[in-house]
């Protein structure tokens, strides 16, 4: 069965569509796909940058420790214990970090210069504050302990510098980033030179007398930094990045660290003569807990940093799968409406069809078929071609009936009940014929007028049923007797008639006359004293004669009414 037109033109339009609907999902997959690794790339990256961060400010804090440790009067085992500490955590994150940046390291031999200068710097740092610890606090000179502390410092710049290196990496992956790093980075520096405030004011603390010009322009220069650093951080963090946590983090810095623990590192340093009620390890108890606020907003920096790439790559995933799902859904609905239309509406369509066609040409069996299309609208009409078409079987039968009906009339108007022969009318029609072709009367054309003697006397004598059964034997005779090719018919009562076509004259009456003599010596009914005579009237005319079956008959007739004149029983005819 070929496809209906309009399901080839639906079948190219659902194609069509889901070649473009399939294209664009691989298209929106492949290229969210592509933003996803770009972000677990950027998330990796991210973790190294991190991780220089952390060990920047481990690098702080082993250094603000250092200097406790150093300038303590006595040994703190506890301080002593927190610093071995602080150096293992700088171990592990050492191995994470060498770990991690093997593969930039191979690739940028200033990553590696990088590493290398802070190991080796802090190992310098660590033997000169190992040193001045194994002598007895009264024994550190004040110089040696600030040199070991700014080659701390020394330390804390190499990480930074190596922080600025991983960064540059992560800026050139995801520039996007930028106003992150950039406060991260500012917020991280706030936290190396808050750190470094605090070691100036301990070895301010720890050598006593007057601040030099040198020592008080470096603090001036390190309050000035931090200011700088702050609004940078501002600069970055509140139009760019807007995060609420970020925001609530600079906030403890501003009151907590600026407004308070800097403010007083400012006082004590600035004082003319030390405050002898003021020591390294006071001074350390309230200043502290405030550059605690600096790690949490760079730490809250970093926070909101990754939870953003991690969210962008989550996203990307999810557009990546929901553009796959999209062409998948958008597949199994194409198709699957390309089979239900076709199942549920083309096919039973041309089964329709194909049906009605069958019905329309008659063919009412073949044309039977069951109800099976799974749509109402289609179901009504399989179930209304079903009705048309035992209507038409109804209408063929009433046909039939009509046809036997009508035969059955026809042949009731033609035909003589009692004796089977042709009525009066059917005979007339069939002469009618017969003058209407007179060539094909060939010899000549014979009509014989035949009517029973004394009738009414046999129906008188035997009863009106023996009448009937005379009639009847009668017709059987005529038809019998009559010469070969005469159309024989009862004109009405017991008179009946002949007409013959293709005979001459002389051989006519001579037919007749034998016919007469026939009846005579015929038993008709098998009744005692009962024998049936007719006269007959005989008209002939020559092929070609012009008569019309009136005047012919009415001939026919005085010739029988002659024979009957004469004494019935005879033949009388044209002389
Ligand atoms: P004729 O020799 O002069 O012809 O005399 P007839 O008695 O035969 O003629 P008539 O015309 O006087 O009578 C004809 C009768 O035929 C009268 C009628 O009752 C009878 N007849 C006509 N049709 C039928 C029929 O169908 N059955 C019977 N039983 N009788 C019939
Ligand atoms: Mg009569
Ligand atoms: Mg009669």
């Amino acid at each position: 069965m070929t496809k209906p037109r309009l399901q080839r033109l639906m079948g190219v339009g659902v194609a069509t569509a889901l070649i473009a609907c399939v294209a664009t999902a691989a298209l929106v997959c492949a290229w969210q796909l592509r933003v996803y690794t770009q972000r677990e790339e950027a998330l990796a990256q991210f973790g190294h940058f991190s991780t220089s961060i952390e060990l920047m400010g481990a690098t702080s804090s082993e250094r603000g420790q250092s200097v406790l440790a150093m300038t303590l009067q006595g040994d703190d085992e506890r301080l002593l214990g927190e610093l071995a500490a602080t150096r293992s955590r700088m171990e592990i994150l050492w191995s994470e970090l060498l770990a991690v940046t093997e593969e930039e390291r191979e690739r940028s031999p200033i990553l590696q210069d990088d590493v290398d200068a802070f190991r080796k710097i802090l190992a310098d740092g660590r033997a000169r504050v190992d040193d001045l610890l194994s002598l007895p606090p009264e024994k550190r000179p004040p110089a040696e302990v600030e040199r070991s502390i700014r080659t701390i410092y020394a330390a804390a710049n190499q990480a930074r510098t190596l922080r600025d290196d991983l960064g540059e990496i992560l800026i050139g992956l995801t520039p996007d980033l930028t106003p992150f790093m950039t406060a991260a980075m500012a917020a991280s520096d706030l936290r190396e030179y808050a750190g470094r405030i605090r070691s100036l004011v301990a070895i301010r603390l720890n050598a006593g007398g007057t601040p030099s010009t040198a020592a008080a322009a470096e603090f001036a220069s390190m309050l000035a930094l931090t200011d700088l650093l702050q609004q940078q951080i501002e600069h970055y963090a509140t139009p760019f990045i807007a995060d609420p946590v970020i925001d609530r983090a600079m906030t403890a810095v501003t009151f907590s660290y600026f407004a308070g623990a800097r403010a007083y590192a400012e006082t004590v340093f600035a004082a003319p003569v030390v405050d002898p009620a003021i020591s390294v390890e006071s001074f350390n108890r309230r200043y502290s807990p405030a550059v605690r606020t600096t790690e949490a907003l760079r730490d809250a920096i970093l926070e909101v940093a990754r939870d953003r790439l991690a969210s962008e790559r989550d996203r990307s995933l999810r557009f990546a799968v929901a553009s796959l799902l999209s062409a998948v859904i958008g597949t199994v609905v194409g198709v699957t409406s390309l089979v239900v239309f076709d199942r549920g509406v083309f096919r039973p369509l041309l089964q329709a069809r194909a049906r009605m066609a069958r019905i329309l040409a008659g063919d009412l069996d073949a044309a039977a078929g069951r109800i099976s299309a799974p749509f109402r609208e289609m179901t009504d009409l399989e179930r209304d071609i079903e009705k048309l078409r035992r209507q038409q079987i109804e209408l063929k039968r009433l046909e039939d009936e009509r046809e036997v009906m009508a035969r059955e009339l026809r042949r009731l108007a033609t035909t003589d009940p009692l004796t089977g022969l042709m009525n009066r009318r059917a005979f007339e029609t069939e002469v009618a014929g017969l003058f209407a072709e007179p060539a094909a009367w060939g010899a000549g054309l014979g009509i014989v007028m035949i009517d029973i003697d004394h009738f009414k006397s046999i129906n008188d004598r035997f009863g009106h049923a023996v009448g009937d059964a005379i009639l009847k034997e009668f017709g059987r005779f005529l038809l019998r007797a009559a010469p070969t090719g005469s159309r024989v018919a009862r004109f009405g009562g017991e008179e009946f008639v002949l007409a013959l076509a293709d005979m001459a004259r002389d051989e006519l009456y001579a037919r007749i006359e034998g016919l007469r003599l026939r009846l005579a010596g015929t038993v008709l009914l098998d009744e005692p004293s009962l024998s049936v005579t007719a006269s007959f009237g005989v008209h002939w005319v020559p092929a070609g004669g012009r008569l019309d079956w009136d005047a012919f008959h009415r001939v026919a007739d005085a010739h029988l009414y002659q024979a009957k004149r004469n004494g019935r029983n005879r033949v009388a005819w044209s002389a």
